[in-house]
């Protein structure tokens, strides 16, 4: 399996490393896809910054590399705030690319799902179990 990663612009400066960590434990929303099937990372890029110019051209270059899902990264769920286009971001990349789109990448870490609790943002976080994980989960990726 080949997938895309878009990030959200306001961590742009991440390395990815929760990401890259999660792909290989197959945690967070990689928790999809079976152990013992590779799992490749084919592209990684931010949106291009709010209202997110790159997601309407990454995901087909992210296609021509092999990326069979497009993951639009934990970054987008836990930003304060969440991003206010996911929603139409998943449907029009599905929607123009025909590709697949899964919200979040790494399980969320603790010290987000803790403030966003005490937040509206909440109900919006817990709508994603994966990415909500366990707080042992949660607590790892500090
Ligand atoms: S909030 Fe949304 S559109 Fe803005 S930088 Fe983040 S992902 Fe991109």
């Amino acid at each position: 399996m080949k997938i895309g990663i878009i990030i959200c612009d306001r961590y742009r400066g991440c390395p990815g490393g929760k990401c890259f960590r999660s792909v290989d434990q197959r945690e967070g929303a990689f928790s999809i896809y079976p152990k013992d099937e590779p799992l490749e990372v084919v592209g990684f890029v931010g949106c291009g910054g709010c209202p997110g110019g790159n997601i309407e051209h990454a995901p087909e270059k992210m296609m021509a590399n092999g990326a069979e899902a497009i993951h639009l990264a934990t970054g987008f769920v836990v930003g304060y705030p969440p991003c206010p286009w996911l929603e139409y971001f998943v449907e029009f990349i599905q929607e123009k690319h025909g590709v697949p789109v899964v919200v979040g990448t790494h399980p969320i870490p603790e010290h987000y799902l803790r403030t966003h609790d005490a937040l509206p943002s909440r109900s919006i976080l817990r709508r994603y179990e994966d990415l909500v994980a366990t707080q042992e989960v949660r607590e790892a990726y500090e």
